[in-house]
């Protein structure tokens, strides 16, 4: 027999895309999960059984019905837990939680549960609402999404000679091998950039740091330029394009210090 199941289910919002004149097509996070999509029938027009809660990054809580996992799931009743008002009322904020999701859907397959992506998600949000955005947060938010999915970049020693990371030393990523090689090791074009042991050792110690430090964390100029070019040029690696929301991100912050 071809029952609908009624499951309830916590997260966040990842997009919403129109669908036909009065639906909406939800994607969303949740802890149980994982990644899912689910139809809100009458969605647009009815203010009252959905009001504004399929924002993007809302936290919210929802009951849906699906025949199986492979079907499109009914949202039936939703509800917000939390709209992030704070993070909404700032656009820097904004964009940094717009990227975050960007990230988060592009890394999690459909209808695979991760405890950890979804506790990753809801911290970095948490410290939004709390902090300013910050290169050091950003970065750190990369390299954790990247660890938790199973991208993590090799960035404690030479991919090719297996020499650990030296302070003083310089390096070179190679997004193809997945990770740093010595400068005795690489062969670098004219156009590759040199990281120093710094960028990669901040990194490193980023992938596990309790939040609570990271406020204490402060990237000087260079070398946030070195970190954002270690991951940044991977995740656009793996993803074969690069993430618009960063882009939206690195303008505004470069224009309204
Ligand atoms: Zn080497």
């Amino acid at each position: 027999m071809n029952v609908r199941k009624s499951h309830r289910a916590a997260g966040f919002v990842l997009k919403s895309l129109a669908y036909g004149e009065s639906d909406l097509i939800i994607t969303f996070y949740s802890r149980e999960f994982g990644k899912m999509s689910g139809i809100a029938k009458g969605a647009k027009r009815s203010k009252k059984r959905f009001a504004n809660v399929f924002e993007p990054f809302s936290q919210i809580s929802m009951i849906f019905s699906r025949k199986s996992r492979d079907t499109l799931a009914l949202v039936e009743s939703c509800e917000i837990i939390d709209h992030y008002a704070d993070i909404r009322a700032d656009l820097e904020k904004t964009l940094a939680a717009s990227y975050f999701i960007e990230l988060t859907d592009a890394f999690s397959p459909e209808g695979k549960a991760n405890e950890r992506l979804f506790a990753l998600l809801a911290d970095f949000l948490d410290w939004l609402v709390r902090e300013k955005v910050s290169d050091t947060a950003i970065r750190f938010f990369e390299m954790r999404l990247l660890q938790i999915s199973g991208f993590e970049p090799a960035l404690g020693a030479c991919v090719r000679c297996r020499k650990p990371v030296a302070n003083g030393e310089v390096y070179y990523f190679y997004p193809k091998e997945g990770g740093i090689t010595c400068a005795a090791c690489a062969r670098p074009e004219r156009y590759d950039q040199a990281v120093s042991a710094g960028a990669v050792r901040t990194l490193l110690l980023g992938r596990d740091m309790d939040m609570e430090k990271m406020k204490r964390v402060s990237m000087p100029e260079s070398l946030a330029a070195e970190s954002r070019c270690i991951l940044c040029g991977f995740i656009t690696y793996v993803l074969g394009k690069e993430v618009k929301s960063l882009k939206v991100l690195e303008q505004v912050r470069r224009y309204c210090p």
